[in-house]
């Protein structure tokens, strides 16, 4: 039997869990997010956010800049963030439009307020083995393999993509020499040859490439887990809004080959939000000591 991992329960007990431990903290937590110009998908995201700030008692402050703003006025904005006392977290919503350069941008945050684990000083960190914050979608993964039990150490894990959001602390947090970890790791992109016979070795695949369905039964051996990261939105006149999620792999006819799979969506997605919380009271409880 395979069994279909449930994300959308994994979130719920971690914010659970967290709402109780952030009941017993001196003061809240405060989360900003700054949003430029007008993604659609980006502000729904953000909204998502702040919902679940609210609903968790998470301070939320949101800076909405227009489309036409400047490298200047971002820099002043996290700048000012980075001294504010009751924000304890700072996240960037990505994209940025084109004539930003984002990596000079996400280096602005204070480490310390890097909640998005995307900062350099907390890649390194991650990569070495120190304490840091940890990219929030692979930390969700991580957790998602622990909540189900799914044992890492020593298994063979392939991860499909190289993004510096995915793939890379994927892999970071995988290889660590630490419980939930202990993993043999293989990256995959998308100059990697003969990419089948590599996934067909894999105990755990792990998909995060931006293309659907691109996953086949052919591609999974028996009873492998495997964990889509894939949000893709295709065609589909029956849907209401004209279209539907799927992920990187094809999920109806791959399921059956496997002995666990995250659907999409409610898999992956719904922890990203949940591990973007945890980071957020990691950094209220590191800034203010508790
Ligand atoms: P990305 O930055 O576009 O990176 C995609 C990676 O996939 C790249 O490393 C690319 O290789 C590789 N790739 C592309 N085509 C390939 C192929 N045919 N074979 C092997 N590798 C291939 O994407 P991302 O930001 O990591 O996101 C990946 C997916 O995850 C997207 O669907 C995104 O929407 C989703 N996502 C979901 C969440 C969530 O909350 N669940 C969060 C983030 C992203 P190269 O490096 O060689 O170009």
């Amino acid at each position: 039997m395979t069994t279909i991992i449930d994300g959308n329960k994994v979130k719920a007990d971690i914010l659970n869990n967290l709402k109780k431990e952030i009941e017993t903290l001196n003061g809240a937590p405060g989360l900003a997010v700054i949003l430029v110009g007008n993604n659609p998908a980006s502000k729904a995201y953000i909204g998502m956010k702040k919902k679940a700030c609210d609903s968790l008692g998470i301070k939320s402050f949101e800076f909405l800049l227009p489309e036409t703003s400047n490298e200047d006025e971002l820099t002043q904005i996290i700048q000012t963030l980075n001294e504010k006392q009751d924000v304890n977290g700072i996240l960037l919503q990505m994209p940025l439009p084109t004539h930003f350069n984002e990596q000079k941008m996400l280096e602005l945050i204070s480490p310390e307020k890097d909640v998005d684990g995307f900062h350099p000083v907390n890649v390194g960190k991650l990569l070495i083995g120190l304490d840091s914050f940890k990219s929030c979608t692979p930390f969700g993964v991580a957790h998602l393999l622990k909540a189900y039990n799914i044992e890492t150490e020593g298994k063979h894990v392939v991860i499909l993509g190289r993004s510096n959001i995915v793939g890379k602390p994927m892999a970071a947090i995988l290889i660590q020499n630490q419980m939930g970890a202990n993993a043999t790791v293989t990256i995959c992109h998308s100059r990697t040859k003969n990419l089948k016979e590599i996934t067909q070795q894999a105990d755990i695949l792990i998909a995060a490439i931006g293309k659907p369905l691109f996953v086949t039964s052919d591609m999974v051996r028996s009873d492998a887990i495997v964990i889509d990261v894939g949000i893709n939105r295709v065609d589909d006149d029956n849907a209401e809004r004209g279209y539907r999620l799927v992920g990187d792999v094809d999920f109806e006819k791959v399921k059956s080959k496997t002995s666990a799979i995250t659907p999409v969506p409610g898999g992956v997605g719904p922890l990203t939000i949940a591990m973007l919380m945890t980071n957020t009271v990691k950094a209220f409880k590191l800034q203010e000591n508790q």
